[in-house]
């Protein structure tokens, strides 16, 4: 990315995310390259950065959408994706989802355990419907990354047991309400070994083989996410790699490959921006208190996740420092022993690899207004979020305040 920070911090203010459109197009036309030859759709997981900008720039260049909760069909929606293109899963899916999931006729509904099958069922049939249906199985690898973000072993929340998702499926077959076209698995977030994929893949298929052999045509084979992107010096999973795994254990099955990347997708073309307050010692220990905060951007408090933090144009002698926000907890960081030149107030700090699970995760802690969103596409910059205000914050409270 060749920008000029300085000039999009001053004209759109900080705290503020900016993205790189042209970068999100890069990855995504990548990644489908990789998949050539063989049928494919790429669900982009909305919740890694759902603005509705950035899912329309997918959506124009062909993606669907990975979505965990109604809001974010909507979202999908809203940004035209193509409604067989959208996908609807998660562990605790409310009825009223349920149904209008049905109603829109997304592509799939992702299946998380045997009682929301019956849900499912139920008010398919109330609706006079047939479910599109598919089972998240739990493959029970070690990912081997974090483990707040590990989600494929047996003692976790997601997915069922091969066993279970198996009757899942006879059961689903012999339902009027019910149509089992797709499996579904996902086992991990910030992944940066292909074995744990490989191993799933080759699990999964075997599922399908066996439901093949008893004529539960399965139509999709989704991959889910998870795959890595370098915040410091990790070594990734290549696109082109990916796919030949994916490719060799599902040999000879007639499918479409799915997968849900929403990391991959927009990490590294997002950056956060946030300028100096102040420098201060607290027993020899260097603090640089910035405007950005744990409510802007919760990666390094929620998992101690690495930023590269640079304090842009500035020169001088390095030292260690804390770079920390205003927010009333002493969570509240960015990092920890960041070499800085010494900073003055207004000095401008650039976050990087911000794109993924940062606007997403932002809350209105301490009566915090959320930042603005930028996007950079073709040399331009324009504005896709605005700024929020107090007014934005208390709208829904205000009524209700007693005079
Ligand atoms: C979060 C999630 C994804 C996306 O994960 P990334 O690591 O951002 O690629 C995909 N599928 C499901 C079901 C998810 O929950």
């Amino acid at each position: 990315m060749n920008i000029d920070y300085k000039a999009l911090a001053d004209k759109y203010g900080t705290p503020l995310y900016i993205y790189d459109f042209d970068y999100i197009e890069n990855r995504y036309t990548t990644l489908k390259d990789a998949f050539t030859g063989k049928k494919s759709l790429i669900s982009y997981a909305v919740k890694a950065n759902s603005n509705l900008s950035v899912i329309a720039h997918l959506a124009t260049l062909g993606a669907g959408a990975d979505c965990v909760s109604i809001g974010e069909v909507k979202r999908a929606l809203s940004a035209g994706v193509d409604k067989y293109k959208i996908i609807f899963s998660g562990v605790g899916k409310r009825d009223d989802e349920i149904r209008a999931a049905l109603k829109y006729d997304i592509l799939l509904l992702n299946l998380e355990s045997e009682a929301e099958m019956k849900r499912v069922e139920m008010i398919a049939k109330e609706l006079g419907k047939e479910a599109r249906i598919s089972v998240r199985v739990n493959p029970n690898i070690d990912p081997q990354t974090h483990p707040y973000i590990s989600t494929g072993l047996h003692e976790s929340k997601f997915g069922v047991e091969i066993d279970m998702a198996k009757r899942m499926y006879i059961y689903a077959n012999k339902s009027d309400y019910l149509n089992p076209v797709g499996v579904h698995f996902h086992i991990g977030s910030q992944l940066i070994k292909l074995e744990p994929i490989k191993e799933a893949c080759v699990i999964v298929a075997d599922l399908v083989r066996s439901l093949k052999a008893i004529k539960i045509d399965i139509k999709f084979f989704d991959v889910g996410g998870g795959i890595g992107v370098v915040y410091n010096d990790e070594i990734t999973i290549s696109p082109k790699d990916y796919t030949q795994a994916i490719f060799e254990a599902t040999k000879g099955l007639d499918v479409t490959l799915l997968c849900e990347p929403g990391r991959y997708m927009v990490a590294n073309g997002g950056a956060f921006f946030t300028k100096v307050l102040y420098e201060k010692v607290n027993d020899g220990k260097r603090f640089v208190i910035v405007d950005g905060a744990m409510n802007d951007l919760l990666r390094p408090s929620l998992y101690n996740a690495y930023h590269e933090i640079e304090a842009v144009g500035i020169e001088g002698e390095k030292s260690i420092a804390d770079v920390v926000g205003p927010v009333c907890e002493s969570g509240d960081f960015f990092g920890k022993n960041v070499l800085l030149p010494p900073l003055k107030h207004n000095d401008l700090i650039v976050i990087h690899t911000a794109g993924a699970y940062g606007f997403t995760m932002a809350s209105n802690y301490n009566t915090r207004a959320k930042s603005a969103e930028v996007a950079l596409q073709n040399g331009k910059d324009r504005l896709i979020r605005k700024r929020e205000t107090y007014e934005d914050q208390v709208r829904l409270e205000l009524e209700y305040l007693e005079k």
